[in-house]
């Protein structure tokens, strides 16, 4: 068989796996908090500009966009990776263990990172494809309501830097090296906080009717959230009322004055995610009318459901089938994790990849997290492919 040189391949990436593992392993070196990745995208624009990108930083932050146009086409590709790390000391004992204390790489995004950096350095050296190619560093992921996504979308991304269609990918434990999952329609969770404070009245332990006790108040309420997705969330469906944090009370004689306690809600769909923070409220609501107490109800809306659109995830697959074979490719399930990349997909229609980190893969956030090198080249030649197959030269 002839060499097809016309395309690119996972072996194009065999001669790069040392390059990218020393990228890797310096990036791991040198994690950043999020919103700090002042030294990170330092490093990426540096490389960008040098294989000829056209690279604007500091777009919602930290983060940075580099694009290159080839041909005449007006499709244009967006591929995201995010460059912040977690306060997490590091016990990993490795050589290319974090350098700076109390700071880790425990969620992988030193390989996100550096894969998109693999991909932009082939491509722009190959150009085989017709249309804008949009990079996106993206700091802050783990930021929560402050996340990069939409900073960077409130820094006018979407109109700076026009595209059709966005990608990004995940590194999945548990899953090969190597192995590409793929979920069409929701993938990960909106994930949703509420903070409650129940308002009684105070006074003596001795003489409770008295008092309005907000710690009894509170109490039930933690009891009838249960009933929030056992029975008022279709069972078809899935979803999470977890109460993490109660507080109240200060002595054993003393009934207090307030009570505190915060809801995590995770879902999987907007009605779904309307219908809990609705009965979430009445229950609270009518939990505290039934003791003679108020309730503030302070909900904060997350991340939303990270939701694959059928042609975006249809590409993926069929690029990831292409360069591992339809044996590395799988069907992800459902994650209760949220992820900010979801903002992305409330304005552009994209696919969310999980990209195998290994079966014996310390979990995500931990503290022996280590991003999978053996999985860098699968990531980069997956981003290289796509860009080409949604930039097809002869597509027109
Ligand atoms: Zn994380
Ligand atoms: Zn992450």
């Amino acid at each position: 068989m002839l060499h097809d040189n016309t395309k690119a391949r996972l072996a194009d990436f065999d001669d790069r796996k040392e390059e990218l593992t020393a990228i890797r392993h310096y990036l791991h070196q040198n994690p950043e908090l999020s919103h700090k990745e002042e030294k990170t995208a330092r490093f990426v624009a540096d490389k960008l500009k040098s294989w000829g990108y056209d690279v604007t930083e500091n777009v919602g932050g930290y983060g940075v966009v580099a694009v290159l146009s080839n041909g005449t086409s007006k499709r244009g590709i967006a591929i995201r990776a995010d460059m912040d790390a977690l306060p997490i000391r590091e016990e990993t004992g490795l050589d290319h263990a974090s350098a700076n204390d109390g700071v880790m790489h425990a969620c992988g995004h030193d390989g996100h990172t550096t894969i998109l950096l693999g991909a932009a350095e082939y491509l722009a050296r190959t150009r085989r494809f017709d249309g804008t190619l949009t990079l996106i560093f993206q700091p802050a992921e783990e930021a929560g309501t402050t996340s990069g996504a939409q900073k960077m979308i409130e820094d006018g991304l979407l109109e700076r830097f026009p595209f059709d269609m966005i990608f990004g990918l995940h590194n999945h434990p548990g899953a090969p090296e190597g192995q590409i999952l793929l979920r069409e329609g929701p993938l990960m969770a909106a994930a949703d906080t509420v903070e409650v404070l129940v308002k009684g009245r105070g006074g003596h332990a001795s003489r409770p009717h008295l008092t309005v006790d907000p710690l009894v108040t509170a109490c039930h309420m933690v009891v009838a959230l249960q009933m929030v997705v056992s029975r008022f969330t279709d069972p078809t469906q899935t979803a999470v009322v977890t109460v993490g944090t109660i507080h109240a009370g200060e002595a054993v004689n003393v009934i207090p004055e307030t009570a505190r306690f915060a809801i995590t809600v995770r879902s999987f769909d907007e009605d779904v995610r309307a219908n809990l923070e609705t009965r979430i409220r009445q229950m609270i609501a009518s939990v505290a009318a039934g003791h003679g107490a108020v309730a503030e109800v302070d909900y904060q809306r997350g991340h939303p459901v990270v939701f694959n659109a059928a042609e975006p995830t249809a590409l993926a697959r069929s690029v990831a089938e292409e360069l591992v074979g339809e044996d590395n490719v799988g069907t992800c399930n459902l994650i209760p994790g949220s992820e900010d990349f979801s903002h992305y997909l409330e304005f552009r229609p994209g696919c969310f990849v999980r990209l195998g980190n290994g079966v014996d893969s310390a979990v995500l956030h931990s503290s022996k997290f280590d991003f999978a090198d053996e999985s860098l080249t699968v990531g980069a030649a997956l981003w290289a492919r796509l860009a080409e197959r949604f930039l097809e030269e002869d597509a027109g």
